[in-house]
């Protein structure tokens, strides 16, 4: 269905500005729409796996879901093994992930689900490295956009100004473009010059669990773990500490530590080690301390679920769009910034066909309308959970249903940690295949509300996490 479409009739200029990842998707599905597409991004692109000043987060463990997988094998046919080609590792989610939730273990399950284990600059340079093969496509590197231009009636993009950031103090020049699309994540700048434009911002929520990570590589051990993926999940509100240990390419594991509430994993060494010991996965720190570390442990602090609220401005510019983390910037921890932004491109694309007809007026309200609709469950599952921790908690108000929800959420949690059928459904759910609500389909509430034992296990579990971490603290403050 997203086979490039070769249209001699394609006409116009679209701007993406930022080309990570959400960026280069959305510059894959405009080539099905415009005969030309320029992505502009800050940083200059390596030719291979590298990281990058502009996206530090790509330090850090990133799973890719099996629907965001998907949408990127579909945009770009043989991506997953020419990725396996390069060294990433392909992992079964019922199989090869040992997973803990709040401290207990989750029993093996059956699980058609594959997904493909690599370092977030080696997916990032596959897509990059397809891209730059398309004829349409234009790469514009080492260039910040600092603004938008406008018709002169100010109703609509015209393009957009750059500047080169070897050249700063020099004058910025203007690019034209039919459509402008933000994917410049987190720290994007459209509300600003939207409002320098006279029209509203975004409103935004914030839901902060005061999430940090912490990680480090290490090289894999052969045969030595007992595990190929781990994953012990934090659960609110009282076991506040997960770890994640993949397999990447080049013979090498990601190590992440992470916190909630406010509980920093650290990063240096000694700190690093202290806080493997502290969670409850038997053998873990052990693991750790006997492998070879290839890196720093490098922290990152900036986390929570912000949603900029697009989807409900009172009056558009037309021609500029936003999607990816300048939107949904989500809570790492579940896994779906890539997938969400994968999304996010694909709804684009499926616009532009509608909207075709009638030359893209109103494309901007439609857009971001849609995109939120799209969006609805990844943001409620993330800071459904997020919610429940203290310091996310505090100013928020939480209406019945959302926490009888919250309530069964956390019940098929514990309920999946011995039934298999529940984890399946979950991991369909996670892996954004199947929409949350068929967790409420009959067959499986009956099973969850009857895991009474499960839940209780879950937490005991997370009781004796607690103590441990307690003592460990107490360990860690009184060696200081
Ligand atoms: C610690 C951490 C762990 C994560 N783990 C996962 C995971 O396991 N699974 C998952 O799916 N997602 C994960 N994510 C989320 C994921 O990284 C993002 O959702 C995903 O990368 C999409 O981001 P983006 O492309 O919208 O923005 P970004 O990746 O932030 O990219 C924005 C790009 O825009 C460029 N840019 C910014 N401003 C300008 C400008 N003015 N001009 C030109 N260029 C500009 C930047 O240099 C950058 O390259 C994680 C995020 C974090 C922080």
């Amino acid at each position: 269905m997203f086979q490039q479409e070769m249209n001699s009739n394609q006409t116009g200029h679209a701007i993406v500005i930022g080309g990570s990842i959400a960026g280069m998707l959305t510059a894959r599905v405009l080539t099905n729409h415009f005969a030309q597409v320029t992505v502009i991004e800050r940083d200059e692109l390596p030719d291979g796996p590298a990281f990058r000043k502009g996206a530090p987060h790509a330090r850090h463990a990133h799973g890719l879901l099996v629907r965001g997988q998907q949408i990127m094998e579909d945009l770009f046919p043989g991506m997953t093994e020419a990725l396996w080609a390069q060294g990433a590792i392909p992992t079964n989610m019922g199989r090869d992930l040992t997973l803990y939730i709040g401290g207990a273990r989750v029993k093996p399950f059956e699980a058609d689900l594959e997904i493909t284990g690599s370092s977030r600059p080696l997916l990032e340079n596959a897509i990059y490295s397809r891209l730059r093969q398309m004829p349409q496509v234009r790469f514009l590197t080492g260039r910040d956009v600092t603004g938008l231009c406008t018709d002169e009636a100010n109703r609509r993009v015209t393009g957009i100004r750059l500047q080169e950031r070897s050249k700063h103090g020099q004058a910025e020049q203007e690019l034209a473009a039919d459509l402008v699309v933000d994917a410049s994540g987190r720290g994007s700048k459209l509300p600003a010059w939207l409002e320098a434009l006279g029209y509203q911002p975004p409103a935004e929520t914030t839901v902060d669990s005061q999430t940090s990570y912490t990680t480090r590589v290490y090289r894999r051990p052969h045969n030595a773990l007992p595990w190929k993926v781990l994953y012990n999940m934090p659960m609110a509100p009282d076991h506040s500490r997960g770890c994640i240990l993949i397999p990447i390419e080049g013979d090498r594991m990601l190590v992440t530590l992470i916190g909630l509430n406010g509980d920093q994993p650290p990063t240096d060494e000694a700190g690093f080690l202290a806080y493997a010991r502290s969670l409850p996965v038997p053998g873990f720190h052990d693991a750790i301390a006997a492998a070879e570390p290839l890196t720093e442990p490098y922290g990152y602090r900036r986390a929570a679920n912000r949603l900029r609220h697009y989807e409900k401005l009172p009056r558009y510019l037309e021609g500029v769009l936003a999607l990816g983390d300048s939107v949904y910037a989500l809570n790492p921890v579940y896994g779906q910034g890539m997938t969400v932004a994968a999304l996010g491109a694909l709804t684009l694309d499926e616009c532009l066909r509608t909207q075709s007809a009638d030359g893209r007026a109103g494309l901007a309200s439609r857009f971001q309308k849609q995109l939120a609709k799209v969006n609805a469950g990844p943001w409620q599952l993330a800071t459904g959970q997020d919610l429940q921790w203290p310091c996310a908690a505090a100013g928020h108000k939480t209406d019945p249903v959302t926490r009888m929800v919250q309530r069964y959420f956390d019940r098929v949690l514990a309920a999946m940690v011995d039934n298999g059928e529940v984890a399946q459904a979950f991991a369909q759910v996670q892996n954004m295949l199947q929409p949350p609500t068929t967790l409420f389909h009959p067959r499986i509430v009956w099973q969850v509300l009857r895991a009474k034992s499960s839940a209780h296990s879950a937490n005991s579990a997370q009781k004796l996490t607690r103590q441990g971490d307690a003592q460990h603290r107490i360990r860690e403050t009184s060696a200081a």
